[in-house]
């Protein structure tokens, strides 16, 4: 997997490591020192959790049809089968992503489950 750019150093370009502290955390680069505390980047970014997130939808609806075709990256068919089929996984990443699918399914009412706990919502 390939490593996001928040996560090279901006003064060296070396790997910068999560490190927490009683009253800080951040990345802090394993090289030159250079360091960022969580004030200057989003907490979710530095989740390194990989979610599963399962939804139940109804495969009558355009609309649920259309949200789980373009979060799975199938097509319309297939999306109406999945819905079909009852609960099903429907995408796998990191907090990010997983906040901006389940945000899209949410908004045409479909109901999601995340898994393990999502603490991002
Ligand atoms: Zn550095």
């Amino acid at each position: 997997m390939s490593k996001p750019n928040f996560m090279l150093c901006e003064r060296c370009g070396g790997d910068l490591k999560i490190f927490k502290e009683a009253s800080a955390q951040g990345v802090r680069c394993a090289d030159c020192g250079w360091s960022v505390v969580t004030t200057h980047i989003e907490e979710i970014k530095l989740d390194e959790v990989e979610y599963s997130v399962s939804c139940v939808g109804d495969y009558k609806s355009e609309a649920h049809v259309r949200v789980v075709s373009d979060v799975a990256g199938c097509n319309f068919l297939v999306s109406r089968k999945k819905l079909q089929s009852g609960s099903f996984l429907v995408f796998v990443g990191q907090a990010e992503e997983v906040l901006r699918v389940r945000n899209a399914l949410v908004s045409v009412g479909i109901e999601c489950n995340i898994s393990p706990d999502f603490k991002w919502v």
